[in-house]
């Protein structure tokens, strides 16, 4: 699977706001954004942020719709070809298009994993899961793009609860919370997908709208 290589404190630099992509680290002062919030490269101080930054109140539309796309493309860890397919995948398909791309990413084996408290944060459940440290209703995978529906179950493999991470993690996961569309038995370290998420249910930082409109240009 091809990834994306830049820094990543540079993304949330670069965006302007958190994204939380380091996990724990990103509620500490070390988290980078803390001491600089300017966006990188040369010209960062002087508001050149992502062809818009500082400059939101003159941004054009389009750059309005890129930087939306962009930003949950960061948040999901997702490279375009692969964000667009999404994208076409939830004009497919009924309802609003801009919520289906949203349910779409939150069904992604590594956000569950992530929402799921058994990992920090995506991209370290996106190594976990390509590790094949997780079942999904029983059957080994190491694909992190897989896409979960209603009743699916994840669980920790039998041959990984040995290992020092998750002999710590139920402890982990219960000082994390999860979302109401998941359940899960952090003793036993497994989960179970109840429906898709609502809206509210979505980071709110996102916004779809935007992205539907920068899709349908
Ligand atoms: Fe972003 Fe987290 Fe890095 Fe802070 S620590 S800049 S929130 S990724």
């Amino acid at each position: 699977m091809s990834k994306n290589l830049s820094p990543v404190c540079k993304l949330c630099r670069r965006e302007g706001e958190k994204l939380y992509l380091k996990g724990e680290r990103c509620f500490t002062p070390k988290c980078s954004f803390e001491k600089r919030s300017f966006a990188p490269g040369q010209h960062g101080r002087t508001g050149s942020r992502g062809g818009g930054g500082s400059r939101m109140g003159r941004e054009s539309d389009y750059l309005r719709q890129l930087r939306a796309k962009q930003r949950a493309r960061r948040v999901y860890g997702i490279l375009e070809r692969q964000f667009r397919r999404y994208y076409e995948v939830a004009l497919q398909r009924r309802g609003l298009t801009g919520l289906n791309l949203l349910q779409i990413l939150e069904s992604r084996l590594d956000n569950v994993v992530f929402r799921l408290g058994f990992a920090s944060s995506r991209s370290q459940a996106r190594l976990l899961v390509s590790h094949s440290h997780f079942t999904v209703n029983d059957r080994r995978t190491d694909v992190p793009s897989m896409l979960l529906k209603q009743g699916d179950v994840v669980t920790v493999r039998g041959g990984s609860r040995e290992l020092t991470y998750f002999k710590g993690l139920g402890d982990l996961a219960d000082a994390r919370t999860t979302p109401a569309w998941l359940s899960r038995d952090t003793k036993q370290l497994t989960g179970s997908v109840q429906r898709l998420p609502e809206r509210p249910e979505i980071d709110g930082i996102l916004n779809e709208q935007l992205i539907v409109e920068y899709y349908s240009r």
